[in-house]
């Protein structure tokens, strides 16, 4: 027993106890990919294909990044390819001692990581201090996992059996969207690791900061080096590496078209996939809801991150009765929100991710007027009076009345503070609405009737249902597209699926019974 310990004490680099602690002072001056342990500049170093990171709260460009190119992408393979050699090995109570402690620092140095993200993201720091601590959830939860996963043993006749062992799939690609960098980095990184997986992971473009943080920490907490890559690039970059044939899976979140394009992609090699994809989720308040929550709910289900969230329940259907009433009530609560500076305590909601971004989310805003809804609350552009602040990306948190089913906005996903009051007569006709889209990615629905709570969550077409609340995700709870939304689930013991393959191992307890 202690010989075991003492072994693994000079083995495994995560006992050494460090103090350091991160900063994001100086960050944007230096190289943005993360490989085989260190910081290093893409070597493709095209100038054509530079993109500018920019600071949303104030349209600012942070820094000019070389996109990695297919040297980078091939270098990051070969690293996690190595380290999957060791990884893989390490047993499973140590690779949750790495992460447990990668946790811990991430926790250490929580407000930094928010601090970083808000100028990167611009989402407010509330938000930004949950989605911190969401990856921390998600690492602890996968780490206390990690040595629990074994495999089952299947009595077969005449005294044999079977056993199924459950073994890592290889080199994993994560790729991630804007809007909840670090979480998504950490939501695909955790179940990875914690199943002997190695990763190399792409984060958008526009957020290239917290998983290259995520990185640095991993390594330093004792993740042997490669086992945790970052490269940073466009689309471009993600093909490289969704295609790449040392890739095993692909974990993907963003859109429904790009989310094809990665299936085509990956089906050369029957690559295990995970899609995270779109949403245009229903939120159904039923006349008998308690009106104060269903006016929260509403909130919470369409402004947080500036509305740039894939779950958001856009299409509010309220039983007739009460539409004023509700509407007045959460007309009341959305005026409540403050805009601003993201930094700022006090500030509730933030700037959108970029100027083609918000262009975009008035497109979408006009569009609807003129196919004949209505402004119930802001629908326009807003310069907060910080003049600093004259040149972000901000748009009013927006509320519309006189939508119709059929309508572009009813149809298609916004992405931003965009929600839209809908009415109904009949459970039949809310639930029937409800799924008339190609996409399921969520939905929700208030009333105190817990059957009919539970006769609705079953019929609507969506991966996530939240009765009498709306959008939270703690670690231990699958999440995850019907549809068009995507394929398998990220969080929760659902997860380990995706991430490991079985092996079944038969083993005879007599003669072979052979014809001849
Ligand atoms: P995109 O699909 O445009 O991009 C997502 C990621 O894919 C980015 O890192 C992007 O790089 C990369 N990418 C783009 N083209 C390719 C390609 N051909 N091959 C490989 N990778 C590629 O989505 P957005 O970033 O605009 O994110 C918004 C979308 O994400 C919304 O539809 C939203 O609903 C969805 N989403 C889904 C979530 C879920 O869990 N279901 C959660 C959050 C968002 P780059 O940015 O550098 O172009």
């Amino acid at each position: 027993m202690s010989s075991h310990l003492a072994k693994n004490c000079t083995s495994y680099p995560y006992l050494l106890s460090s103090t350091r602690r991160y900063s994001s002072n100086g960050f944007w001056t230096k190289p943005l990919n993360f490989i085989a342990g260190e910081r290093v500049r893409p070597t493709n170093d095209n100038r054509s294909q530079d993109f500018s990171v920019v600071e949303p709260a104030t349209g600012k460009i942070l820094c000019e990044s070389p996109s990695s190119g297919k040297a980078d992408v091939d270098r990051a393979v070969k690293a996690a390819q190595e380290a999957f050699q060791i990884w893989s090995q390490v047993p499973a109570i140590e690779r949750a001692r790495i992460m447990q402690k990668t946790a811990r620092k991430l926790a250490d140095n929580l407000e930094d990581f928010a601090r970083l993200e808000v100028t990167n993201n611009g989402k407010p720091i509330w938000e930004a201090r949950c989605d911190i601590q969401s990856a921390i959830d998600a690492i602890d939860f996968y780490a206390g996992l990690a040595p629990s996963m074994t495999g089952q043993h299947i009595p077969c006749p005449g005294g044999s059996f079977a056993y199924t062992r459950r073994e890592p799939l290889g080199v994993c690609v994560g790729i991630g969207a804007w809007n909840y960098p670090i979480q998504m980095a950490g939501w695909k990184s955790a179940p990875a690791l914690a199943c002997g997986n190695t990763m190399v992971f792409k984060p958008s473009q526009f957020t290239p900061a917290t998983a290259l943080l995520l990185a640095e920490v991993y390594a330093d907490c004792g993740l042997p080096k490669g086992a945790f890559n970052v490269v940073q690039g466009e689309g471009e970059t993600g093909h490289f590496l969704t295609s790449h044939p040392g890739v095993k899976k692909v974990s993907f979140t963003g859109s429904v078209a790009t989310g094809k394009l990665i299936m085509k992609s990956c089906a050369d090699d029957i690559k295990s996939l995970t899609l995270e994809l779109g949403g245009k989720s229903p939120l159904l308040i039923f006349s008998d809801a308690d009106l104060d929550n269903a006016a929260k709910g509403a909130v919470m289900a369409n402004f947080l991150t500036q509305g740039e969230v894939c779950s958001n329940a856009t299409r509010i259907f309220v039983e007739r009765s009460i539409k004023d009433e509700f509407v007045k009530r959460f007309i009341e609560r959305t005026k409540k929100m403050k805009i601003g500076d993201p930094h700022l305590e006090d500030t509730t909601f933030g700037a959108l991710i970029s100027k083609a971004h918000q262009d975009k989310v008035m497109g979408y805003i006009e569009g609807a007027k003129k196919e004949g809804a209505t402004i119930l609350y802001g629908g326009e552009r807003v310069t907060p009076d910080d003049p600093a602040l004259a040149d972000g990306f901000y748009i009013l948190p927006t509320i519309m009345d006189n939508v119709t089913d059929d309508m572009v906005i009813s149809r298609e996903e916004v992405f931003g503070p965009v929600a839209t009051i809908m009415t109904f007569d009949t459970e039949e006709e809310a639930v029937t609405r409800a799924n008339n889209t190609q996409l399921g990615l969520a939905c929700g629905l208030f009333t105190k009737d817990v059957q009919r709570a539970h006769r609705v969550a079953a019929q609507l077409e969506a991966g996530n249902c939240w009765i009498n609340n709306y959008n939270n995700l703690p670690p231990g709870v699958p999440f995850g597209g019907y549809k068009q939304s995507g394929l398998g689930r990220e969080n929760g013991t659902a997860t380990i699926d995706h991430y490991t393959q079985l092996k079944t191992v038969y083993v005879e307890a007599g003669d072979v019974d052979c014809p001849v």
